[in-house]
């Protein structure tokens, strides 16, 4: 499980993340909406130590993500033992990421190999099953340009996969996408859900939150306002910033 406890982080004078509080149990499936500016990848990122919090911490599994505890206080990790901890960390961003120099296979081995210290072999078996898990066992072999938006962020979630990461994290992994290309990558995600992957999705595809999500978390001006189970959240949310958003959304 996933426990964000009280994280808070500014940029200069601008709060961006106000006394945040969420868990994340195994399995779940959260989905954060809100509004331009809230402060939703700020959050992501944060849970990933690619920002660092000014307040707060962030545990995996009891492990904290970028420090570790002696008596009361937290000690930064090292760069190399960030990278470990963060690898259980699965990250997909809206702009796919992949490595453009790399094949699909390669793009999908690096890590396991140079972070996990898997054997070569073994991240190409996994590499295979992960690329028939998202369809695209017949490109293995190709570079990223030769693929389509859908096609590439579909091995970009094969790529964070491959690290088996206790939780996957996703910055609005369809809003780059031409529309027709949207479908393949939620059903990918869908299907990641139904198998007990814990998940966190930014996204403004508010058919697929209410679908897949277990609870849906909205924020305004860094701060949670409200969450709870979707079938609340969208017919009875309590906040009437929550019920306007929606009402815009929806
Ligand atoms: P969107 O829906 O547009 O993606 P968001 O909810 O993801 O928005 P964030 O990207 O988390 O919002 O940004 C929250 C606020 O923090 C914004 O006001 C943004 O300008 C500011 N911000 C984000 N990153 C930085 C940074 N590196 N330096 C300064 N300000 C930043
Ligand atoms: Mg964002």
């Amino acid at each position: 499980a996933v426990r964000i406890h009280g994280i808070s982080k500014s940029f200069g004078s601008l709060k961006v993340l106000d006394d945040v509080e969420l868990n994340l149990p195994a399995g779940s499936v959260t989905a954060i909406l809100g509004p331009s500016g809230s402060g939703k990848s700020t959050l992501l990122r944060s849970i990933n130590h690619l920002e660092r919090v000014d307040e707060g911490f962030i545990s995996v599994d009891g492990d904290f993500v970028g420090y570790s505890r002696k008596g009361d206080t937290l000690y930064e990790l090292k760069e190399k033992e960030i990278l470990k901890r963060r690898a259980d960390i699965g990250m997909v961003f809206q702009s796919f990421n992949l490595f453009p120099h790399l094949t699909v296979l390669e793009n999908l081995i690096e890590a396991p190999i140079e972070v996990r210290g898997v054997d070569r072999e073994e991240a190409v078996q996994l590499a295979q099953e992960l690329l028939a898990r998202v369809g695209l066992s017949d490109k293995i072999n190709a570079y990223p340009r030769q693929l389509s938006g859908g096609q590439q962020q579909r091995v970009a979630i094969a790529r964070a996969l491959a690290l088996r990461p206790k939780v996957l994290l996703f910055d609005e992994p369809t809003s780059a996408l031409d529309p027709e290309l949207v479908g393949e990558v939620l059903d990918v995600i869908k299907e990641l859900a139904r198998t007990g992957t814990t998940l966190v999705i930014v996204t403004h595809e508010i058919g697929f939150a209410r679908e897949v999500a277990d609870t849906v978390v909205f924020m305004e001006n860094g701060r949670i306002l409200e969450a709870g189970p979707p079938a609340r959240i969208f017919t009875q949310a309590e906040h009437p910033r929550t019920r306007e958003f929606l009402a815009k959304v929806l």
